[in-house]
């Protein structure tokens, strides 16, 4: 059982719209992670170099803000078929799709492992099914149903146009409460501006996890001081390549170097992955 990193970004960079691209930076991991988008392959020996076993390939659609369409679904499937032991891909349903629970069952059953929400960027709350729009639950039904977890990007983004408000995890503890059965991840634990939130969410529900992805790991207990008491529904994960993560081998040996016990560490980077996004 090896190190699963929870969030990484093997997306179809080539369909970002240019102001979002533009957010990667001009050098560095940014740019090139499109030759390991293109590559499994060199994806892979490049986990290898890392020490890490499986990455879970964060992909979504979100068309306005970064110019993702569903494409990025196909895409996530497709390049996980090269090595599915190791890569899991995620994918996202938009509430406005025509029939969203449909979709959610067509892409589990074409190989996705696990829904990614992102409210700043697809512009809207995750309790919004509490109003008009009935897109959203049919969603977390289906994931429910099938097992996928839903990872819900958590805390603020600095893309154009991203609306932070969306980004607060409190609003998802209707969704803890109205579908008891689903698997929930916190993504970036509601960093920098809600960690409070995010840590009340976990300790009150036993099916929410805190996943830790874009908070420099020398900040960790900062941010959680009793990381080591969460450590049962804390997830490890890097972020790469996104702002600030360069590297998953160094993220992970900061990780590695934090003083908390050695069983915790194990947790959160090999034993809780294993029951949210299990072998098949
Ligand atoms: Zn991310």
């Amino acid at each position: 059982m090896g190190v699963t990193d929870c969030h990484v970004h093997i997306n179809p960079v080539w369909e970002m719209l240019p102001r979002a691209r533009a957010i990667l930076g001009t050098r560095g991991p940014g740019v090139e992670v499109e030759a390991y988008d293109r590559s499994p392959q060199r994806f892979l020996a490049y986990l290898d170099r890392c020490g890490v076993e499986r990455a879970v390939l964060i992909n979504y659609v979100a068309p306005e803000i970064v110019g993702y369409t569903e494409k990025a679904n196909d895409f996530a499937i497709e390049y996980a078929r090269t090595e599915p032991e190791r890569l899991i891909p995620v994918g996202s349903v938009l509430p406005t799709h025509a029939q969203p629970g449909r979709e959610v069952e067509r892409l589990a059953g074409a190989g996705l492992r696990g829904i990614k929400l992102h409210p700043p960027h697809q512009l809207f709350r995750p309790n919004d099914y509490l109003g008009a729009s009935g897109g959203l639950g049919a969603i977390y039904e289906a994931a429910q149903r099938l097992k996928l977890p839903v990872v819900f990007h958590t805390g603020t983004s600095i893309f154009p146009g991203a609306r932070n408000r969306f980004g607060e995890p409190l609003l998802i503890e209707d969704v803890a409460i109205d579908y008891p059965d689903l698997l929930i991840v916190l993504a970036h634990g509601g960093r920098p501006l809600w960690m409070q939130q995010a840590r009340f969410l976990v300790r009150r529900f036993p099916n929410v996890f805190l996943e830790i992805s874009s908070i420099p790991p020398p900040r960790l207990l900062e941010y959680f001081p009793d990381l080591e008491r969460l450590a049962p529904q804390v997830l490890f994960g890097s972020d790469w390549p996104g702002p600030g993560v360069e590297d998953i081998g160094q993220n992970l040996a900061a990780f590695r170097a934090l003083p908390i016990a050695a069983e915790a560490k194990e947790r959160i980077l090999n034993v809780n992955p294993e029951s949210v996004f299990p072998r098949s």
